[in-house]
């Protein structure tokens, strides 16, 4: 997140003073999935390597995970899927991804309820 100083002139849609921030979603931006507004549905999807770097610091806080079972609130977003394949990554037995979007935990794209023994994961749904 970020609030924009200066724009070259040659910007359009930008102007200073605007919020902004830097989508980590990166994608082939031809397929059908990136043409109809849903990249994350891209088969080449992924996050830039910043937000992986920054979840797998976190993770390493936590190391040793060999064995852990552990629950990452936030799943879906851009730091909660980098978390949720580092502490995978770093041996974590189980991982109990939470988010709101369930659509988007459905998705194959995203961490789901994953544990080493059962890589598919599940989604759960919220009751109450
Ligand atoms: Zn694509």
């Amino acid at each position: 997140m970020g609030v924009v100083h200066e724009v070259g002139a040659q910007v359009v849609g930008v102007t200073p003073g605007d919020r902004v921030y830097v989508n980590p979603g990166r994608s082939c931006g031809a397929c059908h999935a990136c043409g109809s507004g849903t990249p994350q549905k891209c088969q080449y999807w992924t996050l830039g390597g910043y937000y992986l770097g920054t979840s797998y610091a976190a993770a390493k806080k936590h190391d040793p995970l060999a064995g852990k079972s552990l629950i990452v609130n936030g799943a879906t977003g851009t730091l909660g899927v980098g978390v949720t394949l580092a502490t995978l990554a770093l041996g974590a037995s189980r991982v109990f991804a939470v988010a709101r979007g369930v659509p988007l935990l459905e998705c194959g794209k995203s961490p789901r309820t994953v544990s080493r023994s059962s890589p598919t994961g599940r989604v759960v749904p919220r009751h109450g």
